[in-house]
């Protein structure tokens, strides 16, 4: 693959971040690992208005049900209309995902022929001729050579106690079998 396109990174506006604020945060982790807390839409000859009205009146309703919690939809995305990675929105462009791995996260071109229940019945292949789809984090970071520097994390000093209390003995600890947690995707367990 030749080198991999820098997209323009979006600029979330106030309502934005309303809007991601209003999400369960469950759904908002999802988003974050996927890219999808700043996404781009592809340009296309349908107009939002459209593209709401086959949603609302052409998708199924178990998509529909997942393109809700998601701050800005879940099932319209394409690996290209990825926005930022999580490291980078949280100002760790040491960290960048893509600078991680070395390159862009490549969609396999690879979807799904759904039965009304929300069940796969045939893959499909989108991209016969193989054209990559691939999420490059949009943040104007470099990806490669020396990392950026790490931001200084900013501590207030604690200043020496006149006379240190005796330190309390440390409480018993009782051990308990670790919780089991939902899996992070699996929508049966989302919250509404
Ligand atoms: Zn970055
Ligand atoms: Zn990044």
């Amino acid at each position: 693959m030749s080198a991999p396109i820098r997209r323009p990174q979006r600029k979330l506006t106030d309502e934005d971040f309303e809007t991601i604020n209003r999400a369960a945060l469950l759904n908002l982790h999802g988003a974050l690992i996927m890219g999808i807390v700043d996404p781009v839409p592809n340009p296309s000859p349908m107009s939002e208005a459209e593209g709401a009205w086959v949603r609302e009146h052409v998708w199924p309703e178990h998509f529909r049900e997942i393109d809700r919690k998601y701050p800005f939809g879940f099932q319209r995305w394409s690996m290209c209309e990825r926005g930022t990675c999580w490291n980078c929105l949280n100002h760790r462009c040491d960290l960048c995902v893509h600078r991680q791995e070395g390159g862009p996260a490549v969609d396999d071109n690879t979807d799904w022929v759904w039965a009304p229940g929300g069940f796969a019945l045939a893959r499909l292949i989108v991209r016969p001729g193989g054209e990559p789809c691939v999420w490059w984090c949009r943040c104007p970071c470099p990806k490669t050579g020396e990392a950026p520097a790490k931001p200084e994390r900013r501590r207030t000093v604690p200043q020496p106690a006149q006379e240190l209390p005796p330190p309390r003995p440390a409480p018993a600890v009782t051990r308990r079998a670790p919780d089991t947690h939902p899996a992070l995707f699996d929508v049966e367990l989302m919250p509404q």
